[in-house]
């Protein structure tokens, strides 16, 4: 028995468990998500899943990429929603596994939608989001009392920007997240300077977050589409703006004047 059949045999439908895989870093899946990894027969994946955590994956697994990027979607999304749905009804197991959590930006919902108008169970396994990731990884708390309350996650695709209403979502007291920015990151900050945000605003750039090659890039909102241009940000890399960005620069060098006391002390 493995972690997916049920203890009455195996049914004659498979299930589909959407699971996240968090930002990178394998030690920052779920317990569940590992032990489903562990004993998958079939993944569906798509790119943003480190190696590290598909190399969890048993050699016999069945590894299918749904791998999405920006201008090159290699499988539209009905297409997945058609091949999880395809392996269940053939009685197999699904295990579509996403980078961050499946239900913050990516696509859960359809997929699950999809799965139950065939009569397919679904489960979601949670996962640590990139925000979550990001702001963990770079020492940079999301909210603090004395700086952020509130905190918004966005969505920067450039389709539809300039209708998006992002008023109220940034500015004193808020922290603004923003997913899949990155190519449109000039066009986000002057939309938001347009909005009234002061350009001074302090902002971070978090490229690669949990993973090896993490960058921390900080600045101002005015500087944020120059900063991602000449540091050649790569994708992912998510973008937060408020002045919790700000803190976490304090933070950082009070840890490493810290440790420069510590070594001096030695
Ligand atoms: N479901 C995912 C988000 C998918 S949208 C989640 O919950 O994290 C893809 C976007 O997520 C990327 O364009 C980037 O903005 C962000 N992202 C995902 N992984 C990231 C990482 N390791 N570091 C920084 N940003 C990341």
């Amino acid at each position: 028995m493995n972690a997916f059949s049920s203890s009455a045999g195996a049914p004659a439908v498979g299930k589909v468990w959407l699971v996240g895989a968090g930002p990178g870093d394998p030690d920052l899946l779920t317990l569940r998500a590992a032990r489903l990894i562990m004993a998958a027969k079939v993944i569906v994946h798509d790119g943003l899943v480190d190696p590290r955590i598909m190399a969890m994956a048993p050699a016999s697994a069945r590894l299918i990429s749904v791998a999405k990027r920006r201008s090159r979607h290699t499988m539209p999304q009905d297409e997945i929603n058609a091949l999880l749905v395809a392996e269940a009804l053939a009685g197999r197991d699904v295990l579509r596994l996403k980078g961050g959590d499946p239900f913050i930006f990516g696509r859960g919902g359809e997929e699950a939608e999809a799965c139950a108008a065939a009569g397919v169970a679904v489960e979601v396994v949670p996962g640590i989001s990139a925000a979550i990731g990001a702001g963990a990884a770079a020492l940079l708390p999301l909210t603090h009392r004395d700086a952020a309350s509130v905190v918004s996650f966005v969505s920067g695709q450039c389709k539809g920007l300039s209708d998006q209403n992002w008023a109220g979502l940034a500015g004193v007291g808020r922290t603004l997240v923003i997913y899949m920015g990155l190519a449109g990151a000039e066009r986000i900050a002057d939309k938001l300077i347009a909005d009234g945000l002061s350009p001074e605003t302090p902002m971070a750039v978090v490229e690669s977050a949990a993973r090896p090659d993490m960058r921390v890039l900080r600045g101002s909102l005015a500087e944020l589409g120059a900063i991602v241009d000449k540091q050649r940000v790569q994708s992912p890399a998510i973008i937060i703006i408020g002045a919790v960005t700000a803190r976490a620069d304090a933070a950082a060098k009070d840890q490493e004047l810290r440790q420069l006391a510590l070594e001096a002390e030695q």
